[in-house]
């Protein structure tokens, strides 16, 4: 039965399931898929995303997706911090290997705009503009999900991200999106984390993973890099949900000169806190967007650094993937 909007308001407490991984019929092993996680105690994935993006929509009326809580009311043309309009726009759709190995490759949905300003944003202004790309309405929208259901049917892909920007600005747009795709497509959620209790509810049950952002290890970094308050507190809170809910993968992009300040804190807080997630330590950063703007983050990352995070990781028993 769909929770009420009542239970959708709930905060539930965070805890940590032991997920393990199925084969499916259909497809051999899947590995993306945990058992006891995801739709797969609700029934049909596409009626509980279509339920949600209804009780999504209404909510623009008055937006609190993100820990910006702002409140606009984005159908009368109001905008909040992410600048985001009432449809979600997409800017890129397409077939990439350049995620943690076990969900490669994916079809990847990317929607425009974000809640948080990354100054070492990879994706540039797509993220940064709410208004880039474009409305998949009509045919657009129905080529997108062929091309989809192509992908999944010849085993192109072995399953579908949704990310941004930040999707959570675009829940109910994405969460449309969700509920027509086949059934048996992995689905995957990638966020930055800076979510809220309204906008996990949303999300409650409908995705089979969540990779999920811990950028920095502390709130100094994230107001001057990410232009962000109260960092830490908003999004620890949201991985421990998460945690709870979904096979969870934390992925944090290691920052040249943050290996003390934030992946250390950001390493011994998951070994404290979320012992039994995965975590992926990117090491790849390229000083791009504006990443100028910070002495450190003018050059690409070091190997030695690199070589450091991962011992740091590692003494701290984190579960790391590639
Ligand atoms: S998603 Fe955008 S409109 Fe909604 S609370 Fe966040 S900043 Fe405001």
């Amino acid at each position: 039965m769909e929770a009420t909007l009542l239970s959708l308001s709930s905060v539930q407490e965070p805890g940590l399931r032991e997920g393990f991984y199925v084969a499916s019929p259909s497809r051999g092993r899947n590995p993306i898929r945990c058992v006891g996680a995801g739709h797969s105690e609700t029934g049909s994935r596409a009626g509980l995303a279509s339920q949600r993006a209804a009780i999504a929509a209404k909510q623009l009326r008055q937006c609190h997706w993100c820990a910006h809580r702002c409140g606009v009311d984005r159908l009368a043309g109001q905008r909040g911090p992410c600048h985001a309009g009432p449809e979600g726009r997409i800017f890129s759709a397409q077939i990439e290997v350049g995620d943690e190995s076990d969900l490669c490759p994916v079809f990847a949905v990317a929607f425009s705009g974000c809640d948080l300003r990354c100054d070492f944003c990879n994706t540039g202004r797509q993220s940064w503009d709410a208004s880039a790309g474009s409305v998949p309405e009509g045919i657009e929208r129905e080529a997108l999900l062929s091309r989809i259901g192509r992908a999944w049917e010849s085993g192109a892909v072995r399953s579908l991200m949704i990310l941004g920007g930040e999707p959570t600005i675009h829940l109910a747009s994405a969460l449309e999106l969700v509920a027509a795709l086949p059934d048996g497509l992995p689905v995957v959620w990638k966020t930055n984390a800076h979510g809220t209790p309204e906008s996990n509810a949303l999300l409650d049950g409908v995705f089979d993973g969540w990779v999920a952002d811990l950028k920095f290890g502390n709130d100094d970094c994230a107001r001057r890099i990410a232009r962000v308050e109260n960092y830490c507190s908003t999004v620890h809170h949201n991985l421990r949900w998460a945690a709870g809910q979904t096979r969870l993968i934390v992925r944090h992009l290691l920052l040249p000169g943050h290996l003390e300040c934030c992946w250390r804190p950001a390493a011994a807080w998951m070994a404290e806190h979320l012992p039994q997630v995965e975590v992926s330590l990117r090491t790849g950063f390229w000083p791009g967007w504006f990443s100028s703007r910070h002495p450190e983050l003018k050059a690409p990352g070091r190997l030695s650094e690199a070589q450091e995070a991962t011992r740091i990781g590692i003494e701290a028993g984190l579960r790391l993937i590639q």
